[in-house]
């Protein structure tokens, strides 16, 4: 009992960030948001755009983006420019970011969401996928960073990473996807420590998202779990507060908290619930 309450006040000290976000600290903000075509990162270049930031917004499909950017402007960004890149292409993530910097003239923000398709199924033994996701999903990540962090380091600024549950536990039917989401955690955790060892003024924020009901999430889980999902928007903006006070770590929803937590206490149940909690016949 005395370890449970000791976790809900651990809970609500973690969550109690939310009261110090100040919205007025993103007015004018220099903000890179990518895979912002679609889900959470179109609906964190709106609440951005609501707040008054500069964005500059990235993905493949020019057309969509487009669109995205005219709402941001609408809903009252300073400025909204998007650039198309391909994360599956070994140089457009430098060319990105290079994008963003001139055309801002520096950066704030680099909040890394874009994710490659992977399939939700049983893994079938093909590597060239899990290779290639692995550039899409985490070696963009890490070039990208590279090539903001000098910008980030004159700013002040901050690295977000969209990370996911499927990060921190494993699940069946997401073998490529999961494997990507732990090369993150661990990348940008130590990223974490050594930026805070060489005393610069940079943050990383690794969020842990729970399911969120993005139509590729919803597509992907149809039939197999009948799990609640959370509104994509609530995501975005919990992601967007997180960054901007500068949390290590984010959750949402609080589930996810928990789930981390308690993950690896009593491992043989996790495993059963894990396993029925998906409709699969062999
Ligand atoms: P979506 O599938 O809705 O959006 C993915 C975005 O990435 C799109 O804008 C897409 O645009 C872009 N993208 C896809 N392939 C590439 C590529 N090769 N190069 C550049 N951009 C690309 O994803 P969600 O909004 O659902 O997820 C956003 C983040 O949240 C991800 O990091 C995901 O892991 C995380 N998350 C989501 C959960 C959920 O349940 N939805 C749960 C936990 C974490 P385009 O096709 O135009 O390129």
């Amino acid at each position: 009992a005395k370890i449970l309450a000791l976790s809900v006040v651990t809970a609500i000290m973690a969550y109690s960030w939310r009261d110090t976000f100040v919205a007025e600290s993103l007015r004018g903000a220099k903000v890179l948001v990518t895979g912002a075509s679609t889900g959470i990162g179109e609906q964190m270049a709106y609440h951005y755009a609501s707040f008054g930031a500069q964005i500059i917004i990235t993905a493949r499909r020019e057309n969509v983006l487009k669109k995205v950017a005219e709402k941001c402007l609408e809903l009252g960004a300073q400025k909204a420019l998007y650039v198309p890149g391909d994360m599956s292409n070994t140089t457009d993530p430098e060319k990105v970011v290079k994008f963003a910097v001139e055309a801002l003239g520096g950066l704030d923000y680099l909040v890394l969401n874009h994710i490659g398709p992977s399939p939700f199924a049983m893994w079938d033994g093909d590597v060239e996928h899990v290779r290639w996701l692995m550039q899409v999903n985490f070696l963009s990540y890490l070039q990208m960073t590279s090539s903001a962090l000098p910008h980030l380091e004159k700013t002040g600024g901050s690295i977000v990473v969209v990370s996911s549950m499927l990060g921190k536990m494993c699940t069946p039917f997401v073998g490529p996807y999961t494997a990507t989401k732990f090369s993150l955690s661990g990348f940008f955790g130590t990223l974490q420590h050594e930026l805070a060892m060489q005393r610069k003024n940079v943050t990383v924020t690794i969020c842990v998202l729970g399911l969120i009901d993005t139509q590729s999430a919803m597509d992907k889980i149809k039939g197999y779990t009948s799990m609640k999902a959370y509104p994509a928007t609530d995501a975005a903006l919990h992601i967007i507060k997180a960054g901007a006070t500068r949390q290590r770590e984010s959750f949402y929803p609080l589930y996810t908290y928990f789930g981390s937590l308690f993950r690896d206490w009593f491992p043989f149940l996790r495993d059963l619930f894990i396993q029925n909690s998906y409709n699969y016949e062999p």
